[in-house]
């Protein structure tokens, strides 16, 4: 059975008495329209020790920035309780905005060097928006083991280190990108294409393994792996935000040779949909 709650205090009873029954709870945070993307978290969720799961249904507004697509986001609530009921999920919360954002709302978390390049730089308020949001689901949901896909790669490094520097009650998990039988990364966003983008939008991952297969051949000039990265997505896409090889754990960008932890970083617009995606060189699986 799974059942939907919408209220931070039912969230946080059930899961209590989750806990009282000696289960351990897992949590995975979406915004929904969900694909197997999504769905292969709560198996991860499962993987690492979690008896009860807990799948998250929000679009959170405080994420999108001005002109960004917060209005057309697909929201298929029904859709995604059936998934989750199909695979077993406990609990679905679905919180209205003004439950999450009641008037007067005015506290926000925010983590600095990590959230500095990448995504931040192009999007300024939205790592706020998700280490808020994310904050506020980990103390609904209390103590728990909380899964989050490297197809956001910089968001689950975020989030890992605000909940070791918070001291958070929560393990926080990086899992591995599904991806479509071409390639491209699983998105919700990947609605948003008509026929002829959905083509196009291969070129990333075309561009990552032409560089995770120069890496795997000893290609260690940081210049010619980005090349390598970049050369699709320039004939394909419409513009690119930025394409750049980062320490795996640090972020940083890499200059001159790159180590052996390292990680292409990608995001590029295409028409009016903006997609992004990552390859740990000779390392994942693409
Ligand atoms: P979203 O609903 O887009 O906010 O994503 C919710 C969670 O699912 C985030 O932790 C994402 O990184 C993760 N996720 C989204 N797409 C994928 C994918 N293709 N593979 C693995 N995880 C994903």
């Amino acid at each position: 059975m799974t059942d939907v709650v919408h209220e931070p205090r039912a969230l946080r009873e059930a899961c209590d008495q989750l806990r009282a029954s000696d289960a351990r709870v897992g949590l995975v945070p979406t915004m929904g329209a969900l694909h197997d993307g999504h769905l292969s978290l709560v198996a991860a969720t499962r993987e690492a020790g979690a008896t009860r799961v807990v799948v998250s249904v929000f679009v959170n507004p405080t994420q999108f920035g001005e002109g960004e697509d917060f209005d057309k986001y697909p929201r298929t609530l029904e859709q995604d309780v059936e998934l989750c009921r199909e695979r077993g999920v406990d609990l679905v919360y679905a919180p209205p905005v003004d439950g999450m954002y009641p008037e007067g709302f005015e506290t926000h978390v925010e983590v600095e060097r990590t959230t500095a390049r990448f995504e931040g730089a192009h999007r300024p308020t939205h790592f706020r928006g998700v280490t808020t949001v994310v904050t506020k689901l980990f103390n609904a949901v209390g103590p728990c083991v909380a899964a989050f896909g490297r197809k956001d790669y910089q968001q689950w490094r975020v989030l890992w280190r605000m909940a070791r520097d918070l001291d958070m009650p929560v393990e926080v998990l990086g899992c591995p990108i599904v991806r479509e039988p071409d390639g491209l990364a699983m998105s919700s966003r990947n609605r948003y294409l008509d026929a002829g983008e959905r083509q196009r939008a291969t070129a990333i991952v075309q561009g990552l393994r032409a560089a995770d297969a120069a890496y795997r051949d000893g290609e260690r000039e940081v210049a010619r792996l980005e090349a390598l990265a970049r050369a699709p997505v320039q004939a394909d896409f419409d513009r690119i935000d930025y394409i750049a090889v980062v320490g795996a754990e640090s972020l940083e960008p890499c200059t001159g040779t790159a180590g052996d932890d390292v990680v292409v970083l990608c995001a590029a617009h295409l028409g009016q949909t903006r997609l992004i995606d990552n390859a740990r060189l000779g390392r994942d699986r693409l």
